[in-house]
């Protein structure tokens, strides 16, 4: 453990922790679903709209400059947290534009009938419903990638099913439901053998461990940045270089062109050809601004920090009597999905939210995993670096109460 790094004094970084919920001090476990924001984000947003409010890339004056390098600084930023080059990082709304982009714009020109798209059986349908889509349109087949029991990606499986027809494998890295940690460098280096590009959902990894783009060896990878204490509304789709190129742009507009004309247009260069109108500026200053934030405590400390206290939820639930923890991977991030018998999820979490535990409770945006596991929805606690032991002795002694109401 980082022993110089103070986590219950980084606690104060958050305002939204300091209030109460139906009289109850605030425990939120639920940063998978949204992370939330430190005061510097939150003051990088405030920033931008009473200082320097302008558009970004058209304007010479003074305001214009600042908002437009404030902006530009966000993608130096990410291209070193991310060990990847500023110009391979196209800006989108988040995970699920960022994928659109990449069916609509790279596989769809791509893909034929009879061809075949892989995606995992633990997808979240923002990695699975528009490679459905793009299947449906054209012929194409959507298969799944099974699980072991341990909901690990069964290698042996994804082996049988690579091969010439494949024309992508799409790939969570971390799952938001079993928070099973996939070994995604091994995934795309038996994908590349065959000749198969690759896509990852870093939307649950980014938060939670040091991320390497560059090492990994896939063609895309998208994550969303209000996961990783950014504001809503933004994220990221890295691709090589040449994609980028071959790719057409998928919205027209502004901001996108060289040059326009009633015959013709031609089209700025990569990244800003797939970034047309006028973006999230506010936005993306926040997720500069959450990105500093995070490397100032560092992702290592950090993915330490949260591999502790989910060692430690992981046992104290375990004494709770008829929960059942959903996923068993050998590496796997701090989200712990659950069930207890006889207790439906969506009244626990109610009774939960009373003692001020916010928790997940449905399908978690996985449908064919929950119906993998056979049950119709769980509670999802997803913990980040400023939850504490107090916090999950708290969860640990509302589902004992919220159990013996149901029972
Ligand atoms: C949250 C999430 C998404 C979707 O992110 P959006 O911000 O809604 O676009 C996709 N994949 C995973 C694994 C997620 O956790």
């Amino acid at each position: 453990m980082n022993t110089a790094t103070d986590w219950t004094a980084l606690r104060d970084d958050f305002p939204i922790l300091r209030q109460q919920v139906h009289g109850k001090p605030l425990v939120y476990l639920d940063s998978a679903n949204t992370g939330q924001k430190p005061q510097v984000v939150i003051d990088a947003v405030d920033a931008y709209y009473r200082d320097y409010c302008a558009n970004v890339s058209r304007a010479v004056h003074a305001l214009g400059e600042r908002a437009t390098a404030m902006y530009e600084g966000t993608r130096e930023t990410l291209a070193r947290f991310l060990n990847v080059h500023r110009d391979e990082l196209v800006f989108t709304s988040g995970t699920t534009n960022a994928i659109n982009l990449v069916a609509y714009s790279w596989l769809l020109p791509r893909l034929r009938a009879g061809d075949v798209v892989l995606v995992s059986r633990m997808e979240h349908h923002a990695n699975l419903v528009p490679w459905q889509m793009m299947c449906e349109r054209t012929g194409a087949q959507l298969l799944p990638v099974e699980l072991t029991p341990q909901g690990e990606i069964d290698l042996d499986d994804l082996r049988a099913k690579l091969g010439p027809q494949v024309k992508l494998l799409a790939m969570t890295h971390v799952s938001n439901v079993l928070g099973t940690i996939t070994p995604i460098r091994e995934i795309c280096s038996m994908a590349r053998k065959h000749g198969v590009a690759t896509l990852v959902d870093g939307s649950q990894a980014i938060p939670h461990m040091p991320v390497d783009i560059a090492s990994i060896g896939c063609d895309f990878y998208v994550f969303t940045g209000h996961k990783v204490c950014g504001p809503t509304g933004t994220g990221a789709l890295w691709a090589k270089r040449e994609h980028l190129q071959s790719m057409p742009p998928f919205f027209g507009g502004g901001e996108m062109i060289r040059e326009v004309s009633f015959e013709r247009t031609s089209f700025n260069d990569p990244p800003h050809k797939f970034e047309a109108g006028t973006p999230n500026i506010a936005g993306f200053i926040g997720l500069g601004a959450a990105v500093d934030y995070l490397s100032g405590i560092g992702m290592a400390a950090i993915a330490e920090r949260e591999q502790f206290l989910l060692r430690e939820a992981t046992a104290r639930l375990r004494d709770v009597p008829g929960l059942r923890i959903f996923g068993a991977a050998s590496h796997k991030a701090a989200v712990i999905s659950f069930a207890i018998d006889g207790a439906h999820a969506h009244d626990l979490a109610t009774l939960l939210d009373l003692d001020g535990v916010a928790v997940r409770s449905g399908q978690h945006c996985a449908h064919p995993l929950l119906q993998w596991l056979g049950v119709g929805a769980t509670l999802r606690a997803s913990l980040a670096f400023f939850n504490t032991l107090d916090e999950i002795d708290i969860l640990v002694r509302a589902l004992h109460k919220a159990r013996q109401l149901l029972a």
